[in-house]
């Protein structure tokens, strides 16, 4: 199975490079997601959390207030690396899960959409290639602004939360470039599709669903030859 990381800056664009890939019947993997499951109320993640924020994180049905939470450790490095290191345990986990669903079901290419992919570390390691959505600053900071409704300088405290989209970009296998129009990133991704669909190497196919399985039976088939060739004390019969 092929697992074509997906990540970029935030606003660089790759949810809607993700939406490209589901039109086109690709699995994604959306680590957002499974993130919002990890803090769902009275989940192991939701009690860590509880227990380090305190109970004024809550909404009055007892979920968290996603916003309020985003606000406090938008605004502190030290709290954002503590809600980071509670719930990366449970993050890798749920997107090891749905890794590995897709693998029963014998999906050959699926995308990791994570937007935290070099952060977290252990995931990079897994993908590949690895796809940067990056954009030119001055284009991400006002697609931020325009999607979240906030001021120029929230904007600017999200963008310098995370790691540089210039680094990122030097770390890619495959770099969009989103700062232009929708079309030219259309552009791009067709020529991105066809590369990331096309066949699979030999180990790609040995760790597929299809090929494990084709492994193991080559591998019995092999072991129960090489018995009938050979009697129990390694003489030729
Ligand atoms: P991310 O998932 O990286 O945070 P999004 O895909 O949500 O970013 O894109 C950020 C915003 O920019 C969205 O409002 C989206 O509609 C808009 N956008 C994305 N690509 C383009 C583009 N090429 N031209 C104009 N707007 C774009």
């Amino acid at each position: 199975m092929r697992i074509v990381g997906l990540t970029g800056g935030i606003a660089s664009g790759k949810s809607t490079v993700s939406n490209l890939f589901k039109a086109k019947g690709i699995p994604i993997v959306d680590a957002d997601l499974v993130a919002r499951d990890v803090l769902k109320k009275g989940t192991g993640g939701w009690k860590r959390v509880v227990a380090a924020f305190g109970p004024d994180i809550l909404q009055e049905n007892g979920e968290v207030d996603r916003a309020h939470l985003g606000q406090i450790v938008f605004s502190d490095p030290d709290k954002r690396q503590l809600l980071n290191r509670l719930l990366a345990p449970f993050i890798s986990y749920g997107i090891f899960w749905e890794v590995f669903k897709l693998w029963i079901k014998g999906c050959k290419v699926i995308v990791l959409d994570i937007p935290l992919l070099f952060e977290a570390k252990r995931m990079d390691r897994w993908s590949k290639p690895i796809i940067v959505v990056w954009v030119d600053p001055e284009t991400q900071l006002q697609r931020l602004m325009t999607r979240d409704g906030i001021s120029e300088q929230q904007a600017r405290n999200r963008i310098n939360a995370q790691m540089s989209l210039d680094w990122k970009k030097t770390q890619a296998n495959i770099v969009i470039d989103n700062s232009g129009s929708h079309e030219e990133m259309k552009q791009q991704f067709s020529q991105v599709f066809a590369q990331v669909t096309g066949p699979l190497t030999w180990t790609e196919f040995a760790l597929s669903g299809h090929g494990a399985l084709l492994t193991l039976v080559s591998v019995v088939v092999a072991v129960v030859a090489c018995r009938n060739l050979f009697n129990n004390d390694g003489t030729k019969q």
